[in-house]
């Protein structure tokens, strides 16, 4: 009798974003002539930038020569794709790491599970609430239960204080999603020397980085000293550059960050990760890691700047509209997504309701990210320009 991993039973439903889209689907069908504008997806919308494609298509004819060929990659990723990540997103920031540090992937979601995948199920994780649903999702499916939950409050600005029990495990993510907050220096110093404190790791989620406006925050956190004998960071392409759908990631493992065996014996992290991934991952395609180096030539770094800057100038119409009518309204500065408050008297699917029944327009309930997102809204900034202005006024009417 084939017996089924029961730790894939104790998910919960993706009761969200499908609720979501059938509530949208039920007003559409009923009003065939409202055009409903969704301000809810978390997925990009401009296409990649030229000398992206140009890479890409350069690299496909070499897959048609013999001369030029590739077959399977190198599991680590191509160094000449590392080593412009080595300059362009560290060095420059002070921050020196070795090429056989940093780990290609095909996207942070999967760099997520294959981290987890290294760290013994009996660890205490610690995740913020509201959170990102892959990294609940990624632990319960490893069968790990001992999770504790950090409220992420306004009376806190959105940034938990440190656990008063031991935890092993900490996810972080700044700019963070759902809140659009970050994380400042002062902050990340703390949680690095709570981990070194308590002999635990963080796990540091940065994909939103390209998004810090602010200069006294930090885009990495291995720009705090000590960072890198605890702390594991994932980056990736599909927000930085729109390559949602070309799958590009990296993950930062320090060859100093070490953990424990049950014999108290300390263990590298590095050398370990490297094994799964040429077990169960392979390599990043040939073609896609072309195209994320093109994203560090000149003009492919004017073009994906300017790209971000479109989606912020969307966030600062949103928040800026939204503070007009007397919201209260996080986020939308160093991020795009945007955590409005929403008026007393109502929750956070019924403030949905009213925007979907009354301006034709989908955003986020908070509480879909946990219960301390209860009586907030996430917006979102990827859509089209013309789109979001439009779908801000209509809802604004509804408030003034
Ligand atoms: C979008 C997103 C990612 C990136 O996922 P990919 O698999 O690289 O596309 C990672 N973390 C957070 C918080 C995200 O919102």
């Amino acid at each position: 009798m084939a017996l089924v991993n029961e730790n894939f039973l104790r998910l919960e439903n993706d009761y969200l974003f499908s609720n979501i889209t059938n509530k949208k689907n039920e007003y559409e069908k009923n009003n065939p002539d409202k055009k409903v504008i969704n301000l809810g997806i978390g997925d990009v919308s401009l296409p990649l930038a030229s000398k992206v494609i140009e890479a890409m298509n350069k690299a496909t004819l070499e897959m048609s020569e013999k001369e030029t060929f590739k077959g399977y990659g190198i599991v680590q990723g191509y160094s000449f794709l590392i080593n412009r990540i080595l300059d362009v997103e560290y060095k420059k920031r002070g921050v020196d790491l070795e090429e056989d540090e940093v780990f290609i992937a095909s996207g942070t979601k999967g760099d997520l599970a294959g981290i987890a995948d290294l760290l013994s199920i009996d660890n205490k994780v610690a995740l913020m609430d509201p959170v990102y649903p892959a990294y609940r999702d990624v632990n319960i499916m490893m069968g790990r239960t001992n999770i504790v939950y950090l409220n992420a409050t306004e009376e806190n600005g959105f940034t938990p204080e440190l656990p008063k029990e031991h935890v092993d495990i900490i996810y972080l993510c700044s700019p963070n999603n759902p809140t659009g907050t970050v994380l400042t220096r002062k902050q990340l110093e703390a949680w690095v020397k709570y981990a070194k404190e308590n002999n635990a790791i963080i796990l540091y989620d940065s994909v939103y980085e390209v998004f810090i406006e602010d200069e006294s925050i930090p885009h990495s956190i291995y720009e705090i000293e000590g960072a890198k004998d605890v702390a594991i960071e994932f980056r990736s392409y599909s927000k930085l550059a729109g390559f949602t759908g070309v799958r590009c990631s990296f993950t930062v493992v320090p060859k100093s960050l070490k953990i424990f065996d049950s014999k108290g014996e300390q263990v590298e992290l590095n050398s370990l990760y490297r094994r799964r991934q040429s077990t169960k991952f392979g390599a990043a395609p040939y073609i896609t890691q072309r195209a994320a180096e093109a994203v560090y030539t000149e003009e492919g770094q004017k073009e994906i700047k300017e790209n971000i800057k479109y989606y912020k100038e969307n966030a600062k119409y949103i928040k800026n509209e939204f503070e007009k009518v007397g919201f209260t309204v996080y986020g939308g500065i160093n991020s795009p997504y945007i955590w409005l408050k929403i008026p007393k008297g109502m929750n956070s699917w019924e403030f949905f309701e009213k925007l979907l029944n009354e301006a034709a327009v989908v955003g986020t309930p908070g509480v879909g990210f946990g219960k301390c997102g209860e009586g907030f809204f996430r917006l979102t900034a990827f859509s089209s320009k013309e789109d979001t202005k439009e779908a801000v006024d209509r809802i604004i009417k509804l408030f003034k």
